[in-house]
């Protein structure tokens, strides 16, 4: 198991079922010793969203820093503004802090644009209360006019106030090193950690990475077809691959590694067990 520093990303449950998994992952990752743990939101739902029932469950029945993500997607600055303080009367001290996506049907974007001027507001709001994660693109966000102005927009962020980035999922380490050094020649020096997406199911992520804009190499999905229905071997085999990249991306820096877990905790387990 490695020394490195490690968060975890789950999203939030609905049903009692969902509850329950979460509660067995949540246990069986608490082994790996976390620094703290993160949890998404539901696109555009800040105000139905389920997030702050489960940071309150991980703090409460696993005794985890527990992170929310916070979009400003559809909602008004009263509205985040009410989040906040929610989140702090709660005890949290962390935000993962992203624009969001407006999902079909909603027809305003809210009070605030870009996750640059989500960060701005939260800082003009609580000070220094919250550490601020922000996401970033080693692969370019699927929606940037191109990866200089997609560059450009994350290093706003940055200087908007964000204590550091976690990645979107990537498998080729070289786009991960050489986006942090294009931050470092910007004169950016927040630690940017690698998100980290262990491969349980591969249909699923191959539709998932087409709409987030990651590229699974060729040959990792060549190999992962030609194992077909052998679910030992896939499980074997992308454990390997992201075992390596993991590897990989601490020998050459990286300042942590935040594992999307789906909820689940032996992908992630199988991963841990194999870094140095
Ligand atoms: P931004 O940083 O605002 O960027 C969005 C786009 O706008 C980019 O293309 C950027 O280049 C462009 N842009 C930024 N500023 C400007 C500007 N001033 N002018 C013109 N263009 C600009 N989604 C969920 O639904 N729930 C989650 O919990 C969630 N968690 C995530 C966690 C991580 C670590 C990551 C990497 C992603 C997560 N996402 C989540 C996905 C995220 O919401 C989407 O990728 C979303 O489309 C962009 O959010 P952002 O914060 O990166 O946006």
């Amino acid at each position: 198991m490695t020394a490195t520093a490690t968060s975890f990303e789950f999203y939030p449950p609905k049903t009692d079922e969902q509850r329950k998994q979460l509660d067995r992952t949540a246990a069986r990752l608490k082994s790996a010793v976390p620094d703290y743990v993160s949890v998404t939101f539901g696109a555009g739902g800040s105000t139905l969203s389920h997030t702050p029932e489960t940071i309150e469950r991980l703090q409460r029945h696993h005794a985890l820093e527990a992170a929310p993500h916070i979009s400003c997607m559809g909602g008004s600055r009263e509205e985040i503004r009410a989040q906040l303080q929610r989140y702090i009367s709660m005890g949290a001290t962390r935000l993962v802090t992203l624009r969001g996506d407006l999902p079909s049907g909603m027809a305003s974007p809210g009070d605030l644009r870009y996750a640059s001027e989500l960060v701005e507001f939260i800082r003009d709001e609580t000070g220094d209360h919250f550490r601020i994660e922000v996401a970033a693109y080693p692969e370019m966000h699927p929606q940037a006019r191109d990866a200089h102005a997609d560059l450009k927009h994350f290093i706003g962020k940055a200087k908007a106030g964000a204590d550091g980035a976690i990645t979107q999922y990537f498998y080729n380490a070289d786009a991960y090193f050489r986006f942090v050094d294009d931050v470092r020649a910007a004169g950016v020096d927040i630690p940017i950690v690698p998100g980290i997406m262990p491969i349980a199911n591969f249909s699923q992520l191959r539709r998932f990475s087409e709409m987030c804009g990651a590229e699974i190499p060729r040959w990792v999905t060549q190999r992962m077809l030609a194992y077909g229905d052998d679910v030992a071997s896939v499980r074997a085999f992308g454990t390997d691959v992201v075992a390596q990249l993991c590897q990989r991306l601490i020998d050459g820096g990286a300042p942590g590694m935040h594992f999307y877990t789906l909820n689940l905790a032996r992908p992630t387990l199988a991963v841990l067990a194999r870094l140095a």
